[in-house]
């Protein structure tokens, strides 16, 4: 035991009250300190909570929830732009479906669950800064105000300050050629509900599913040169992106259709995908990184919900059982980081063959299929991915 009884948990995004709930059920008192003045309700579009994410929500009694309201994923095609099949592929055996839903119904559901648990979310709370003494450390807010605890968590996503203070030298995300889009089609495309397709098209990729409503909802990534921020993407108006993508997805099915059947209201330009380089400090002193401030695995992984919560049950075990700070950091590190660096690499990939040439996704269209059929098995695929497990019962050791 650390004799950690108390934590500033830094955002109150998806990993801020996860990891506040984690230490709470460790026995620590955290509180939850976000920079905005009100709850991020209504914001961001759809995301898909991987099965070892529902494993890890389930420590923390979330999982029923989350089930509850997001769409079962029971399969996944990947395709060609001219409707070839490279390969379709159910759930890992034996694992429970991901779940798609809006990431503003996943925020609204963990933060309700959190604050029936006790967790304390203040708001209009910026850090800025942090004073460490031997036995506590002090976060300075924006607005004058400080607070002290026993150890500080940034979970203060992807251009985390937290992860600065932690270590001035640490890098930022880097973009991954790619820019964002997503969108939905009144258009059902025909099929069963429970189905992901990945579309790998002529000129760009695209993802789609059937929404609760029977509409189709889809994610685009475009290959471009130059990132492009959120605002810049926001300031081009929606008709203008519109033309772009219906030129851009053309020739491809159902892109093609997907397309012609979104309106320009119904289109979300999200800006450059982005992915964390290996984060070289995860943890100074009192301080500690989680969630996408440690490790982003870029969108293409559908993995950063799932990492940020079993990283938060991770560190509140090492917490729980270690017998001082240093070391509970040190083995929450080692439990950790080998496994999101190969989520990474592995998104890294999907990336690359995204923004790939013509060439290079004719060649992937012929070795694909083959892959597929012999030996990328669900299980070989994906198993070590979707059915990584913590035992909550079992002690950490140094
Ligand atoms: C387009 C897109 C699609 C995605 N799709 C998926 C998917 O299908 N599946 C999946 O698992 N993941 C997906 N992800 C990733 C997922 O959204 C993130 O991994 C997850 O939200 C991480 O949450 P977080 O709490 O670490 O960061 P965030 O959600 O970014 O929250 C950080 C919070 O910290 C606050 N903050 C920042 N700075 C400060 C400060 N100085 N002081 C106080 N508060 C601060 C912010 O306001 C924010 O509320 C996707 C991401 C994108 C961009």
């Amino acid at each position: 035991m650390t004799g950690v009884r108390t934590a500033l948990v830094i955002g109150g995004g998806i990993a801020g009250p996860v990891t506040a709930l984690a230490l709470r059920r460790a026995g620590i008192e955290a509180t939850v300190h976000e920079a905005y003045e009100t709850p991020a309700d209504g914001l961001g579009g759809w995301l898909q909570v991987a099965p070892n994410g529902l494993e890890a929500l389930r420590i923390l009694g979330a999982a029923d929830t989350v089930e509850a309201s997001g769409r079962p994923i029971r399969r996944t095609i990947i395709a060609d732009g001219r409707g070839r099949k490279f390969g379709a592929y159910t759930g890992v055996p034996g694992l429970p479906p991901g779940r798609a839903l809006r990431r503003s119904e996943l925020y609204r559901l963990l933060h309700d669950h959190a604050a029936a648990q006790g967790v304390r979310v203040e708001h209009g709370r910026r850090l800025d800064g942090v004073e460490e003494t031997d036995d506590g450390v002090t976060a300075r807010f924006a607005d004058g105000s400080t607070a002290t605890a026993d150890v500080l968590v940034g979970a203060d996503g992807i251009r985390s300050t937290v992860r600065t203070l932690v270590d001035p030298e640490a890098p930022g995300p880097a973009y991954a050629g790619l820019i964002a889009f997503a969108g939905r089609a009144d258009l059902t495309v025909p099929g069963p509900p429970d189905t992901m397709h990945y579309v790998f098209g002529r000129r760009a990729f695209l993802g789609h599913w059937t929404g609760p409503d029977g509409r189709t909802v889809w994610f685009g990534n475009l290959p471009r040169p130059e990132p492009m921020t959120a605002a810049q993407a926001r300031e081009v108006p929606a008709a203008e992106w519109l033309e772009v993508l219906r030129e851009a997805y053309a020739d491809d099915v159902p892109g093609g259709d997907l397309l012609r059947h979104t309106e320009a209201a119904e289109l979300s330009a999200v800006g450059a995908l982005e992915i964390l380089p290996a984060v070289p400090r995860w943890h100074r002193g009192r301080m500690v990184l989680a969630g996408d401030a440690a490790h982003a695995p870029s969108p293409s992984s559908g993995q950063g919900v799932a990492l940020a919560v079993e990283s938060a049950v991770q560190l509140a075990r090492c917490l729980r059982d270690l017998p001082d700070v240093p070391a509970a950091f040190s083995a929450y590190e080692r439990l950790r980081r080998d496994r999101v660096e190969k989520i990474a690499a592995s998104a890294a990939r999907t990336n690359s063959r995204k923004a790939s040439g013509r060439l290079a996704r004719m060649l992937m269209s012929v070795t694909a299929p083959i892959a597929m059929r012999t030996f990328a098995t669900p299980r070989r695929m994906f198993g070590w991915m979707h059915g990584y497990r913590i035992d909550w019962d079992e002690t950490v050791t140094p």
